[in-house]
């Protein structure tokens, strides 16, 4: 073991020797379920359950869809191309009920966090997850969660610490996206053509909380709802889901999501990464670059994007940026270095503003655009890996208060 891997905590390593842990909280569907999120079919069933007659459910959801996903409606009565009848019998099966907000912050530069509170079995823990709204000049960038929590361990992550954890459905994946069009006043109020193309969530990043390839049906099936062009309309080209490395869903991620992949590498040996990102144990390095090189559609118009986050004194070097370019030769690619974002307790430090741009400029050098992920929304907290943490610090009163002003706002 090398001197900087003696910054790991004990109990981390205690943790980590289980790379998962278990159980997944069970989802607690509300009385009345939400038609929002739905995917075609699972609508089309819905219907059945009202009572309209199967040569009719291919137009209805059509309708519907338009309404949920086009339009945003929030209410029966807005679907004005259906039946009263037919509005009636939805309503009382049925709601358009989006995930609820506990709290709603606005950073300085325009970032937005939302706390979404979901259904669960523990009162006294709630299952809660955040969303967090990225507007940039040319793009807004939508960044939602998979999991209440995660399973994983990965030593630098807060969101690995939480012990709670459930998937979330694919509902509530999409879900996200509706609550945010709401809250952002992002759909479309005219007809389909008639107005501007420009959307201000026009991009999605799977980055928030959980490890989506852990909870692979709802993600697929929420993500193709989110792309599908006669709804959501944000297209696979711009969502990214990313990975901390689960190697056996990489190529079905591809051929059944078909979304752009980032994966979190983090480390160049296998020594690193398994202190760093535990499942690195159960699926090492060279699987998974093999995994990445025959990710299904890849090509220089689709690159990988590898994600490594900057540590200091422990993934840093200038040594360990020239083996970053000599670990993914070979494979369209781009790489995201992300400063290290510390959270209460964290025993890791960011690494110097300098040590980035070097260790950038070397991985410029070797053909690769080397975004460093400017920190967004740095007064609320709004960072990957922190997700959720400042929600856990606020008292009861701070958080009744946050709730108040997401109301009234
Ligand atoms: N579970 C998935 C997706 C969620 S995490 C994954 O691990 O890829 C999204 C990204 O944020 C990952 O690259 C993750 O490694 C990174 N991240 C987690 N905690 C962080 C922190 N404290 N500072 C900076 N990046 C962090
Ligand atoms: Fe889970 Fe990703 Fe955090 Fe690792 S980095 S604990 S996989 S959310």
């Amino acid at each position: 073991m090398t001197a900087s891997l003696s910054v790991t905590q004990p109990d981390a390593v205690a943790a980590a020797s289980a790379i998962e842990k278990r159980p997944l909280e069970r989802y607690v569907a509300p009385a009345k379920p939400s038609l929002v999120g739905l995917s075609r079919a699972a609508l089309a069933e819905a219907l059945g359950t009202a009572g309209v007659p199967e040569r009719q459910r291919r137009m209805r959801v059509q309708q519907i869809w338009h309404w949920l996903y086009v339009r945003g409606a929030q209410d029966f009565d807005a679907m004005t191309t259906l039946s009263k009848e037919l509005r009636t019998a939805l309503a009382e099966r049925f709601t358009l009920a989006r995930p609820e907000i506990a709290a709603e912050q606005i950073s300085v530069d325009g970032t937005r966090k939302w706390l979404i509170r979901l259904p669960g079995e523990l009162a006294d823990r709630p299952h809660e997850v955040e969303c967090v709204y990225i507007p940039e000049t040319d793009r807004g960038t939508l960044c939602i969660s998979s999991q209440v929590g995660c399973t994983l361990n990965c030593t630098f992550c807060h969101t690995g610490t939480q012990r709670l954890v459930r998937n979330l459905t694919a509902g509530e994946i999409v879900g996200q996206v509706v609550l945010a069009r709401d809250r952002l006043e992002d759909w479309r109020t005219a007809p389909t053509g008639t107005e501007p193309e420009k959307r201000l969530v026009s991009n999605v990043v799977m980055m928030g909380m959980g490890e989506p390839l852990y909870n692979f049906e709802a993600v697929r099936d929420g993500l193709n709802v989110v792309a599908d062009g006669e709804g959501l309309s944000i297209s696979k080209r711009r969502i990214t889901l990313s990975t901390s490395g689960v190697v056996p869903n990489i190529a079905r991620a591809g051929d059944e999501i078909g979304v752009m992949l980032a994966v979190s590498l983090h480390a160049v040996t296998d020594e690193l990464r398994n202190h760093l990102v535990p499942l690195n144990r159960k699926y090492p390095l060279r699987d998974l670059l093999d995994a990445c090189r025959h990710y299904p559609g890849l090509s220089n118009a689709r690159r990988i994007t590898f994600e490594y986050v900057m540590l200091k004194g422990i993934n840093d070097s200038l040594t360990e940026a020239r083996a970053l370019v000599r670990l993914v030769k070979g494979i369209p690619a781009k790489i995201n270095l992300i400063p290290f974002n510390p959270w209460p307790g964290s025993k890791y430090e960011c690494s110097d503003w300098e040590q980035i741009e070097k260790f950038s400029e070397i991985v410029f050098d070797a053909g690769y655009a080397s975004p460093v992920r400017t920190p967004r929304g740095r007064d609320i907290l709004a960072a990957c890996g922190q997700l959720k943490s400042a929600s856990e610090k606020i008292s009861a009163r701070e958080r009744l208060a946050l709730r108040a002003m997401a109301m009234t706002d």
